[in-house]
């Protein structure tokens, strides 16, 4: 580490804090665990590279490996004191990594399968990454299941590209250019990493394998070179009081509730008093131990996992034991409160950042309830990318109560009268609840996978709803009364009809050619039969419940049509213009023309300003 003696205060540049994204099985755990291999084995001894949650590639082994390099970027010296690797990739534990406005990490990986391409956690993944304006860096993986490629274990991909085939090489050049059309769709230009000119327009991408090891010091040397170059400022830390987040609670035998925090700022002590965000309101207490894992060849038997120490720096990754975390939640913010005077101070400020994501409004809108802060943050984003409002957002089990927040939205807005339970259980008594006001629930342990289910069930919701509604609407339709069939002259009429137009259905009000109104149709018949509906061409025979008189006020021959209420017809001219038939279209205009002789305004759809 690199401590430099300021005016008064020591600082540093700490580790740049680095993530690994994308879609399942495309190689994150096995990439980082190359990268944990790679820094185990080159690093000096007496270096720590395993923190708690994260590992650290130290600069001595940043040199190491990017030796090779030299020749292709004569001017990378590394000047970081290394990089730090959270170690569980995806986006569950991003989530966690929350800091207002943005993310503890500095920067992220995303790998990409060169052969499968862009799945639906990439394109999450670069949504999340575009919301938080993480950096990143591309990390094209397998390339060593490219057709003919010949692998060179661990060689950079810039020696290892010149000794394949022709065609291999065009291979994989065809396959970064399917990345670069994708990440464009999304709004990022990019480029392979060694055409690159100006890397903070242009996303790099670094083809490696994470199974053979080629190109990982490349990766390795980028992340550092970038990082040094355009985010100094902020990886600048200094001795005081420490920052981070929580990234995981955990019972540990013998230790009761502890808490896994990423320090991305200052000094942590043991005996500091800090805050968390607890379950029930911010936890103030102080450090009792501070833990990090004990290297591998100390492990002896009944030592346990975790030596103790008495003081760690950003960046790092160590494990808390306090008093009073049984409630502490994932992804809370981590302060050290610097003197006791100060604690309103700090527990209203955990207090204000956690009432965005944790809160209960007025309007209708979907009950969210999630495992940890960071994940519940990240569902709300992902609701509000969808315009899916949101009643009640919080951390925790699905209680009755719950229930009857969905179930009270259900009675007015039943397409947000649900329930989203991500990675939480239902409580048995919100269960027999649920199960009695049917009120649908959404379960998922993925996000984008527990969002989707819930979208597709959204759209099939408003799909029925907007068929309902058009069933609703009275359709045009146009008839002659056929010579010579009148059967009932009045109360009710029965006469023989010829659809000319569009259809007719029982209900439907009917109107004469001059717009008078006569009745509605009750029944239609085709000789025994009831009909639903009678369509253009048909012969049928209907009954019409009114005051009108054959002979008085329709007669043999006379057209009639549908007589269309004025606000259906704004909805035909509108919403549901496509659900009508040319010939429907025809007669409907027919219909306004008739109507608007005595009412201008009939059917008239006005623009709101
Ligand atoms: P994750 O779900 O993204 O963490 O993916 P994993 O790291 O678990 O990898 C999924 C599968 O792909 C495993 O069977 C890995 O062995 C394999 N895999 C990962 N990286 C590579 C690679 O570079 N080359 C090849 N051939 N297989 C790989």
């Amino acid at each position: 580490m690199v401590l430099e003696l300021s005016s008064d205060k020591k600082t540093w540049i700490r580790q740049p804090i680095i993530v690994v994204l994308g879609h399942v099985d495309h190689g994150k755990t096995t990439l980082l665990d190359k990268i944990r291999g790679t820094a185990v084995a080159k690093k000096e001894p007496g270096e720590i590279t395993q923190h708690v949650g994260a590992s650290v590639v130290p600069a001595s082994v940043l040199n190491k490996i990017t030796e090779p390099l030299k020749k292709y970027f004569p001017k990378l010296v590394i000047e970081i004191p290394g990089l730090l690797f959270i170690d569980t990739p995806g986006h569950e534990l991003f989530s966690n990594l929350r800091r207002r406005g943005g993310s503890v990490a500095d920067m992220a990986i995303l790998v990409v399968d060169v052969v499968e391409g862009f799945q639906p956690q990439t394109i999450e993944a670069l949504n999340i990454l575009k919301e938080k304006r993480v950096p990143f860096i591309v990390a094209a993986n397998k390339i060593d299941r490219l057709e003919g490629w010949k692998a060179f274990p661990d060689t950079p991909f810039l020696e290892s590209v010149k000794r394949q085939s022709p065609r291999t090489i065009s291979i994989l050049e065809e396959r970064i250019y399917q990345l670069v059309g994708k990440l464009y769709e999304h709004g990022f230009e990019s480029e392979r990493f060694d055409r690159v000119k100006d890397f903070r327009r242009t996303v790099a991408i670094v083809p490696i394998s994470a199974k053979t090891g080629e190109g990982i010091s490349e990766l390795l040397a980028l992340i550092a070179g970038l990082a040094q170059q355009f985010m100094k400022k902020k990886l600048v830390t200094s001795e005081d009081a420490a920052r981070g987040v929580v990234l995981e609670v955990k019972e540990e035998q013998g230790l009761g509730t502890t808490i896994d925090v990423i320090i991305y700022d200052g000094v942590l002590s043991k005996n500091d008093l800090f805050v968390v965000v607890g379950k029930n309101g911010p936890i103030v207490t102080r450090v009792r131990s501070l833990l990090m894992p004990r290297p591998l060849q100390d492990m002896r038997m009944h030592e346990g996992r975790f030596v103790q120490v008495d003081l760690v720096t950003a960046a790092t990754g160590v494990k808390i034991s306090a008093p009073g975390l049984e409630d502490a939640l994932a992804g809370s913010p981590f302060y050290v409160i610097p003197s006791e005077d100060r604690i309103q101070e700090f527990t209203r400020m955990v207090q204000e950042e956690v009432s965005q994501i944790r809160f209960k409004g007025e309007s209708d809108g979907v009950v969210l309830k999630a495992d940890t802060l960071g994940t519940l943050e990240a569902l709300l984003e992902a609701l509000r990318r969808e315009n899916i409002p949101v009643k009640l957002a919080d951390v925790g089990h699905v209680t009755r109560n719950d229930v009857l927040e969905a179930a009270i939205v259900s009675k007015s807005k039943p397409e947000y009268g649900v329930i989203l339970a991500f990675n939480v259980k239902i409580l048995p008594e919100a269960e027999e609840l649920r199960a009695r006001e049917n009120i649908p629930v959404f379960k998922h342990n993925i996000i984008y996978q527990l969002l989707e289910e819930y979208l597709k069930w959204f759209k099939e919701f408003k799909e029925r709803e907007r068929l309902r509604q058009v069933e609703s609407l009275v359709r045009p339709g146009k008839i002659r009364i056929i010579p010579g069939a009148v059967f009932r002259r009045s109360e009710p009429v029965i006469v023989g009809v010829e659809v000319l137009g569009g259809r007719i259905r029982p209900n439907y009000p009917l109107m004469t050619e001059d717009g008078r109104n006569i009745g509605l149709i009750m029944q239609i018949r085709d000789r025994d039969n009831v009909l639903k509906e009678a369509l253009v061409g048909q012969q049928v025979a209907i009954s019409i419940r009114g005051k009108a008189m054959v002979g008085r006020h329709i007669d043999e021959g006379d057209i009639l049509y549908t007589d269309i209420p004025s606000e259906h017809v704004k909805y035909w001219l509108t919403t549901f213009s496509n659900e009508l038939s040319n010939d429907e279209k025809l007669v409907l205009k027919e219909i306004i023309d008739i109507k608007r002789k005595s009412d201008p305004l009939y059917g008239m759809v006005f623009q709101q300003m």
